[in-house]
């Protein structure tokens, strides 16, 4: 399917402090279509994060979208209520986030985590829930997801446990993914594993992905389309292949640079 899956107008998150009120995201404009696959880079606070959670409706005091707004499949997202936003995040989007800031429930077996949010979302029975765990186990490439799905987080490495979160997150199958900095905190190894899996959920589910990172090397894989913030705004956006070979902004120019 082509067309607009997200589109982004002129949006601006404020956050106010005791020092005055800031747009931490400064008037940003941006479409993913679907099925696509589109990096967002930027430094260390150039408000990645926040983008991704104004366009999940995460934004808590005293941060606020102060203007512009979110349309998810043609429908605008700003201004819905927190239970319409909780319902949309269940179904039509999810996101992962970098491990271990996402956590799991330590005292749930991660087949019951899994469980709890396809029956949450989907109506489905316990017994049918348990088998669709199984699924989401094996699809995200956990090895015995039979004997994986009655064990507790700490009973897994950080990567598979970063794998359940992806796990949880397509247990609804979304049409859009939000990953930020999903691979960050995991060992070389693993990243590429969970990069080769959400090129796999493209690819063959046509999932849309927005993946938000600090590492360009990571787009140059992953993404044909990127987009590049500083200080809260988009100072580039484009065909990854265009941008890389002839970044316009001295920012971009020096992001390429830091690519060993
Ligand atoms: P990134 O994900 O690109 O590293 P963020 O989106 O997390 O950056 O943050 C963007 C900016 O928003 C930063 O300058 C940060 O200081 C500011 N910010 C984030 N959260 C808060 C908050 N709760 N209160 C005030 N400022 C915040
Ligand atoms: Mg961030």
């Amino acid at each position: 399917m082509k067309g607009k899956l997200l589109e982004v107008k002129e949006l601006v998150t404020d956050f106010t402090t005791d020092r005055g009120t800031f747009h931490v995201v400064d008037r940003i404009s941006f479409d993913v279509e679907y099925g696509e696959t589109v990096g967002l880079v930027g430094e260390s606070g150039s408000g990645k994060s926040i983008t991704s959670l104004s366009i999940l409706g995460l934004i808590k005091p005293p941060g606020r979208i102060a203007g512009g707004s979110v349309l998810f499949e043609g429908d605008e997202l700003t201004g819905k209520s927190p239970k319409e936003m909780g319902r949309i995040r269940g179904r039509e989007m999810s996101m992962i986030f970098q491990e271990p800031m996402t956590s799991l429930n330590p005292v749930l077996t991660v087949g019951e985590q899994i469980a709890e949010t396809v029956r949450l979302h989907q109506g489905l029975s316990s017994k049918e829930a348990m088998q669709r765990a199984v699924e989401m186990l094996k699809k995200v490439g956990i090895p015995m997801a039979e004997t994986r799905v009655r064990q507790y987080p700490h009973q897994l490495s950080g990567g598979m446990r970063q794998r359940v979160m992806i796990a949880i997150a397509l247990s609804c199958s979304p049409k859009l993914l939000i990953a930020d900095e999903p691979t960050t905190a995991l060992d070389v190894t693993i990243q590429a594993q969970i990069l080769e899996l959400m090129k796999s959920l493209n690819q063959n589910d046509g999932t849309g992905i927005l993946l938000v990172t600090h590492d360009l090397g990571v787009v140059a894989e992953m993404c044909k389309k990127v987009i590049v913030m500083y200080a809260g705004q988009i100072v580039e956006q484009g065909p990854a292949y265009d941008i890389f070979r002839n970044p316009l902004h001295p920012y971009t120019e020096a992001l390429l640079k830091s690519i060993p």
